[in-house]
């Protein structure tokens, strides 16, 4: 095989077959495809796309390309999560212990905050002392003791995702649908649930602004899913405005909490129970979508998913008193109100420039950045008086003259109008195989 006419092959709009895919891959890898062979592959599948068939192969090799854990020694069917990227998403921490505790081993490898949005890692390492970084070997026993494990990606899974993620992004190849659902996937068949549950996210604080397209990314990782013999269900949802009312590491992390204390704000508890009824379903543990929900609803009322979350955290050697009272976690800090120059109702609240403003408060504060938040009054609907708060950063007061500039952008993120909008559907669509 010749990795210029494979190329050649894929820019004439011609079907790769699996074994070309891999021997591109695994030649990138090793170093004998160049740079520059794979940047005009991926600008080729950029432009011509993928079939369904290719995009899983690629999948494959990505996920083959490094460690698979095996967690068939597990009993039950394990189900994984994923969401796709948003501002204020707290859902995992919330789903996945919860998920947990109804009966589903729950193996969850997570990422960092990326661009804009928020990550799960970062959030659990506000919690003092708790490791992300498991060995496999470690991530498998915690999930078949406890039946949760939370852990970060590590570099020696889908190894070829990563190298190939970098190239995408110097060669304007990262929105393209085959390569974003063959990257999630990889990653996911390496860690090896049994069924995995997508969330998929729309609109301004998404990777994919339109519905349609989510909806074409969410039936794409589908197909892959089904292609690799796992079971996957979508759920394309809105993010429009920030989930919930908080944004940041340690104060979402207080959300989630709360959530799991039965007391979350409405549009976060309702994602939650939707997740977590598909993962219950898939677990096997609930007869239809209605009983997983109301078993959901049932144990963030219980406490049963909080007491999972504190078992998860003391495995992972962190302190468990901070979920007893997360306001620790923000000590010393100072609240700036955000107020409008106008009154009105709130006609829309741009998550992705208040996800960019705390990300560079976050890279200014350096190591309080865990305590750097947005706790949000007033949400997309909500009517305004002139000189209202409409949120308040969470900032340490060392960090004044950032945290103003902060305050300034997330103050921009408001549109202000006359009428009440039309707020989306928060789960606009589930796709399933
Ligand atoms: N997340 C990933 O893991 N890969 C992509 O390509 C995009 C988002």
């Amino acid at each position: 095989m010749n990795a210029a006419d494979l190329v050649a092959k894929k820019r004439d709009r011609q079907e790769l077959a699996g074994d070309e895919i891999a021997f591109l891959v695994t030649g990138f890898l090793q170093g004998s495809v160049s740079e520059g062979q794979m940047g005009a592959l991926l600008m080729a599948v950029f432009l011509n796309g993928m079939t369904a068939q290719e995009s899983a192969d690629l999948t494959l090799a990505m996920a083959n390309s490094g460690d698979r854990l095996d967690l068939s020694g597990i009993p039950g069917t394990k189900v994984d999560k994923h969401s796709t990227g948003g501002v204020g998403d707290k859902t995992t921490l919330v789903v996945a212990p919860l998920v947990a505790a109804l009966g589903v081993p729950v193996p969850k490898m997570s990422g960092r905050a990326l661009g804009h949005t928020g990550g799960t890692i970062d959030k659990l390492e506000a919690i003092p002392g708790l490791t992300t970084d498991l060995s496999p070997d470690r991530f498998c026993r915690q999930v078949g003791e406890i039946g949760l494990a939370i852990a970060a990606q590590t570099a020696r899974m889908a190894p070829a995702d990563k190298l190939i993620y970098a190239l995408r992004d110097a060669t304007g190849t990262v929105e393209s649908i085959p390569l974003i659902a063959s990257s999630v996937m990889s990653k996911k068949l390496a860690v090896g649930a049994d069924a995995i549950v997508l969330d998929v996210k729309a609109g301004l604080g998404a990777f994919m602004r339109e519905v349609e397209h989510a909806c074409q990314l969410a039936r794409a990782m589908v197909d892959i899913g089904a292609r690799q013999g796992r079971r996957v269900v979508a759920l394309v949802t809105s993010m429009e405005q920030p989930l919930g009312a908080a944004v940041g590491d340690a104060v979402e992390l207080a959300e989630a909490v709360a959530t799991l204390s039965g007391r979350g704000p409405a549009d976060l508890v309702e994602l939650c129970q939707a997740l977590a009824a598909h993962m219950l379903l898939l677990g096997g543990v609930a007869r239809d979508l209605e009983d997983g929900r109301s078993r959901a609803r049932e144990g963030m009322h219980s406490g049963i998913g909080l007491a999972k979350l504190r078992e998860m955290v003391t495995a992972q050697g962190g302190s468990a008193g901070a979920l007893d009272d997360p306001e620790v976690l923000v000590q010393g800090t100072e609240r700036i109100p955000i107020e409008l120059a106008e009154d009105g109702v709130i006609v829309g609240i741009d998550p992705r420039r208040i996800g960019l403003a705390l990300r560079d408060l976050k890279l200014a504060v350096g190591e309080h950045k865990h305590a750097c938040g947005l706790l949000l009054a007033r949400k997309v609907g909500g009517v305004v008086g002139r000189r209202e708060p409409v949120a308040f950063l969470v900032a340490p007061p060392a960090a004044r003259r950032v945290a103003a500039e902060a305050a300034n952008r997330i103050r921009a993120s408001y549109r202000v109008g006359r009428e009440a909008p039309s707020v989306p559907e928060l789960v606009a669509a589930t796709i399933a195989s």
